[in-house]
């Protein structure tokens, strides 16, 4: 993944510091002396995955709302889960995400919604220590409803704008560009029908004038395409134009409602969709319309969204299916090209974050986030085309190794930074005391004995 795209057979990466300095043949870098090496014989070396829609709190929540419809999805799983979060639910949900994250090869990711409940100081701190790269943002919202749907929020996801604001304020000055410059503070906008007008405003304003980064639900739902015409407003885009939405700094999550006149809106202004397919067909939420998006040049990404939605966090996973599922929507098996799947998941990604000339690809003098994916594998055999063996056939569970900032995060399978037995273990503690103080009970449909 460079500008060329070009696949360097037999070639080593030479990292110094937190850069990459050379992509070559390995003859031209062997007389180097490096402190370490690492052995890549049979792997594919790789700039590191990026997640532009991650849910950190919904890794706790994996297999808790599966085949319901989305408002029972949200009102009677989700939000009724996620609404009775304590701190430290917040922060194991993190810690096991980013775990997941790790072992399947993502680096870098987008984090769209943080509640005060979840404890943004102690997540921020759990990604300090994991060592990723990411953005986190602080949920903003002043009202209950969702898209078209009034007042439906449980009272335990409900914020008050100016204790939003106000939070967002402290953790900017507090963790954006902190932890080595790895850790960015972005406004995580609700969604339509929980913002009103003057707080969309009011944001974009804030975060130009912080020169941070906006993300937002948008066109998940057909409502949300009801609510903007109930204000008189013709598409999606021309409600975001007319609150400043629009722009490179913006990542709009999903998109499937977008029709002909926003796809061109959103290409002209550079604003970012974030692509989420597992999410988009579990919850029937549509097809985004990404061949349509990438023939007209809007930047598109890749996003996992979350445990109840998608029910993995495997960007692997995610970009066979963003390589298959809009094929037989287009009868045109030509359309979005493994090649074109693993651009969204690298420099898309990297260009969602606003970090595209500094990361998403193996290049000298960008930032050592990469990744070792392991070929030698039955199911991987033979190679005619690495980027097809690795896009349609491979999964996360071939990541070998995985470097963000010229560090180790997990070397040769075994996490360097997190300790995953510990995770699992609090992680299955922390969901059984959730489902009693929620009151939800979740089992299998099935008898067991
Ligand atoms: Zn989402």
């Amino acid at each position: 993944m460079n500008a060329e795209r070009r696949i360097v057979r037999d070639g080593a990466v030479l990292i110094e510091d937190k850069k990459i300095v050379a992509v070559e043949k390995t003859d031209k870098v062997r007389g180097h002396k490096a402190d370490t090496v690492l052995n890549a014989k049979n792997m594919l070396v790789m700039p590191g995955l990026v997640d532009t829609h991650v849910h950190l709190a919904q890794a706790l929540l994996r297999g808790c709302a599966d085949d319901v419809a989305l408002v029972d999805w949200l009102k009677n799983r989700v939000w009724v889960l996620q609404g009775n979060f304590t701190r430290e639910d917040g922060e194991i949900s993190a810690k096991l995400c980013m775990a997941e994250m790790i072992r399947t090869g993502t680096t870098s990711f987008i984090e769209c919604m943080i509640h005060t409940r979840y404890g943004f100081d102690g997540i921020a701190k759990a990604v300090q220590e994991a060592g990723m790269r990411a953005a986190l943002s602080k949920i903003i919202m002043d009202s209950t409803g969702y898209a078209d749907n009034p007042d439906i929020m449980h009272p335990g996801m409900v914020e008050e704008s100016s204790a939003c604001l106000k939070e967002t304020e402290a953790m900017l000055s507090k963790w954006h560009n902190k932890g080595e410059e790895r850790i960015h503070v972005w406004y995580g906008l609700r969604s339509l029908g929980a913002v009103s007008t003057e707080l969309f405003r009011e944001v974009v304003q804030r975060a130009r004038s912080h020169r941070t980064r906006m993300t937002m639900h948008l066109g998940e739902v057909i409502d949300d395409v009801r609510y903007v015409k109930e204000k008189n407003y013709p598409n999606l885009t021309s409600f975001a134009r007319d609150m400043g939405l629009l722009g490179p700094d913006m990542v709009f999550a999903h998109g499937v409602h977008f029709n002909e006149a926003d796809l061109k809106a959103l290409a002209e202004t550079k604003s970012n969709v974030s692509h989420c397919p597992a999410s988009n067909m579990k919850l029937a939420s549509g097809f985004a319309r990404v061949p349509d998006m990438l023939r007209v040049g809007v930047p598109v990404s890749l996003g996992c969204d979350g445990g109840p939605s998608n029910n993995t966090y495997d960007m692997i996973r995610e970009m066979r299916l963003a390589a298959l599922i809009h094929k037989p929507v287009a009868n045109d098996p030509t359309v979005v090209s493994a090649e074109n799947v693993l651009e969204m998941a690298t420099i898309g990604g990297a260009t969602a974050l606003g970090l595209q000339d500094r990361i998403g690809s193996l290049e000298s003098g960008k930032i050592a986030d990469l990744i070792l994916i392991d070929m030698k594998d039955v199911g991987l055999t033979p190679i005619c085309n690495p980027v097809s063996n690795l896009v349609y056939a491979a999964s996360g569970k071939c990541v070998d190794t995985v470097i963000v900032d010229g560090r180790l995060l997990m070397k040769r399978k075994r996490l360097m930074t997190l300790n995953d037995a510990e995770i699992m273990k609090r992680a299955n503690e922390r969901l059984d005391a959730l489902l009693v103080r929620a009151g939800v009970t979740i089992e299998p449909k099935w008898p067991v004995s």
